[in-house]
């Protein structure tokens, strides 16, 4: 292997790597609310698997009720 070799490898795991991280953080939850799109904040994020903010996980609750 030379050199121009192992820089590419290097980059590739790096990319990789990067792409992992990614999904680990997106793949738990949703990073926007479903039904509005706004920011569903991290702590609740990491709290739960969730694709719904405070406020319409609140009205989904009440409707499920029903
Ligand atoms: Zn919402």
């Amino acid at each position: 292997m030379d050199n121009a070799d192992r820089a590419s490898t290097l980059e590739n795991d790096a990319r990789e790597r990067a792409i992992a991280k990614h999904h680990t953080k997106t793949g738990i939850s949703s990073l926007y609310c479903r039904f509005c799109e706004e920011l569903i904040p991290e702590a609740r994020r990491k709290l739960l698997v969730t694709d719904l903010c405070v406020d319409c996980a609140m009205i989904e609750e009440k409707r499920n009720r029903i």
